[in-house]
């Protein structure tokens, strides 16, 4: 397949004809003055596009512009937001195989999981909707008579968004359209591998603010983390810095921004862990298992990293999941019944292969793959085996993230070994346990069992719902996106006390007689 037809027909589809422009601020810039960078497709090595990035320049502007358009959008009602919002994913619905098939040429998805990034953003879409009417803040009994206190929730600002390759377009729209309806304008720098989705998406969603006269609300500077991350993360102006991705760019920009006592949303690294007891429901565990870890070739913050494995079920259980591993097709991910595609760059198989020697190195013994694919019609393309290492303790390797499909298989006697082994590594974002004991369930559920912020049970530990809120502990970062609450995350919190009466009682019992 011609990924450069394909590109072209979907782009046209996409109605995108100032495809070099990567700085959107109430208008794309014709001529931004940042450095001309490639955007490469991971399926056969080549480049699909070239955008001119944004400079510091750039980005001065774009803060302008936003800073002016949410003095304006600021006044609007929740609901007249969440009307604009609804627009927006009326018109992602329509452009959604379009869009899909982006976010597959540049990040290597399978088509059926670049479809479902862009079906994210239109769910998200509706539950912005819906919430646009739902903002909602407490009412507290105040012990002062004829007293009432509350809480509301106000704007930010302008709000920065910075985002990861892996899900280039859902987790933009995760932040941007809950931060809409709160009443924020939004600053996206997407990541450099994956730029075109994000003028893709940008063209689209642009298109509708544009007409309903809010130009500015989203603007779009891309960029190097290190020029334009920076900048933002420095900025005063930016009031809220939410940022996906790995640990170490995040504990730089977490620093930064904390410095100048600004907000965070951090949603950083995951090493994901999945118990499966012996009385678990083998054939149901072992597809969990399977599209936990082999999901997006492993690239998803919450791919299935560790299994630890009952010692009575341990043989069967792994001799079954390497007949499913034999089974799993590594290839084009635009072919139908691929299920594995390739990894995001050259830098990501380099981290594999030496993750798989370290491995070694610690005793683990490689039960399937670990080897890199050259495919014969596609050799500049950056495909891996899908990988199963049996190793004996936790080891340094297998408390980090390597951003891959490699599965570390451990071996436990009692429930409360199996947590321990899942709790030790550093990271705190999804879990899962495999069981159909409700007490084996609820310990891991219980405060000492999963110190995750994701805890499942029965089913994968990649594969969320946008519901819910989003998020892990420990160096995962804390952060909440998405589902139920996390709207508040947008807003600053006011506690309002209001005195209806005549007098001017004090709390505490406290006299102050003049
Ligand atoms: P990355 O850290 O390399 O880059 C993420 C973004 O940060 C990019 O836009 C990059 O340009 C920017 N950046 C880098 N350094 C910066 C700096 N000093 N200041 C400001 N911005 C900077 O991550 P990646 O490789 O694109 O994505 C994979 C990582 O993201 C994995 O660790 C994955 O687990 C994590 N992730 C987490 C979640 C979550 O919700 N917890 C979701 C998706 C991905």
């Amino acid at each position: 397949m011609d990924l450069i037809k394909l590109r072209k027909y979907v782009l046209d589809d996409l109605d995108l004809k100032q495809l070099n422009s990567g700085i959107y601020s109430e208008g794309w810039t014709k001529k931004p003055s940042g450095k001309v960078v490639e955007s490469i497709s991971p399926i056969d090595g080549r480049p699909i596009a070239s955008i001119i990035t944004g400079s510091r320049e750039d980005y001065e502007e774009a803060v302008k512009k936003s800073e002016k358009a949410f003095s304006q959008w600021t006044k609007l009602t929740p609901p007249q937001r969440g009307d604009l919002i609804r627009l927006i994913g009326n018109e992602l619905r329509l452009k959604k195989k379009s869009l899909g098939r982006i976010v597959s040429i540049e990040t290597g998805k399978t088509t059926v999981e670049g479809e479902g990034e862009i079906q994210e953003m239109i769910d998200i879409a509706d539950f912005a909707v819906g919430l646009s009417r739902q903002l909602h803040g407490l009412q507290m009994a105040s012990e002062r008579k004829d007293h009432r206190m509350y809480e509301q929730y106000q704007p930010l600002g302008v709000i920065g968004v910075i985002t990861s390759f892996n899900f280039p377009s859902s987790v933009w729209s995760w932040n941007s359209f809950i931060a809409a309806i709160v009443g924020d304008a939004v600053i996206w720098k997407p990541s450099s591998k994956a730029m075109l989705t994000a003028i893709s998406v940008m063209n689209i969603v642009t298109k509708v603010v544009k007409e309903n006269r809010y130009p500015g609300i989203f603007s779009l500077i891309t960029g190097s983390g290190r020029e334009i991350g920076t900048l933002m993360s420095s900025d005063t102006r930016v009031k809220l810095i939410s940022f996906t991705g790995s640990v170490k760019s995040g504990r730089t920009v977490s620093e930064t921004v904390a410095r100048r006592f600004g907000k965070t949303i951090l949603e950083l690294g995951g090493n994901n862990g999945s118990i499966v007891t012996s009385k678990a429901n083998i054939p149901l565990s072992l597809k969990g298992v399977a599209f936990g870890a082999l999901a997006t070739a492993g690239q998803r913050c919450t791919t299935t990293r560790r299994i630890i494995v009952e010692d009575k079920v341990y043989d069967e259980f792994v001799h079954r999941l390497k007949g499913i591993y034999a089974g799993v097709k590594v290839g084009n991910p635009l072919e139908r019944g691929v299920l594995v595609g390739p990894l995001i760059d050259e830098e990501a198989v380099k981290n594999f292969t030496a993750a798989v020697g370290r491995a070694k190195k610690e005793g683990g013994k490689v039960l399937f793959g670990g080897k890199v694919v050259k495919l014969k019609d596609l050799k500049d393309g950056f495909y891996v085996e899908p990988t199963l290492i049996e190793m004996p303790k936790v080891t340094p390797v297998t408390c980090e993230e390597t951003f891959a499909p490699i599965l570390y298989a451990f071996r436990y006697k009692t429930l409360e070994d199996a947590i321990e082994i899942h709790n030790s590594v550093p990271q705190g974002l999804s879990s899962s346990i495999f069981t159909t004991d409700l007490t084996e369930e609820e310990k891991f559920l219980s405060a000492t069992g999963s110190d995750c912020g994701l805890a499942n049970v029965n089913t994968a530990t990649a594969g969320a719902e946008i519901g819910g809120a989003f998020g892990g502990e420990k160096d995962t970062g804390g952060g909440r996106e998405s589902g139920s609450d996390a709207w508040k995350n947008y807003a600053r919190r006011q506690t309002v006390t209001i005195n209806w009466g005549t007098d001017i009682p004090l709390s505490q019992g406290v006299k102050f007689d003049v």
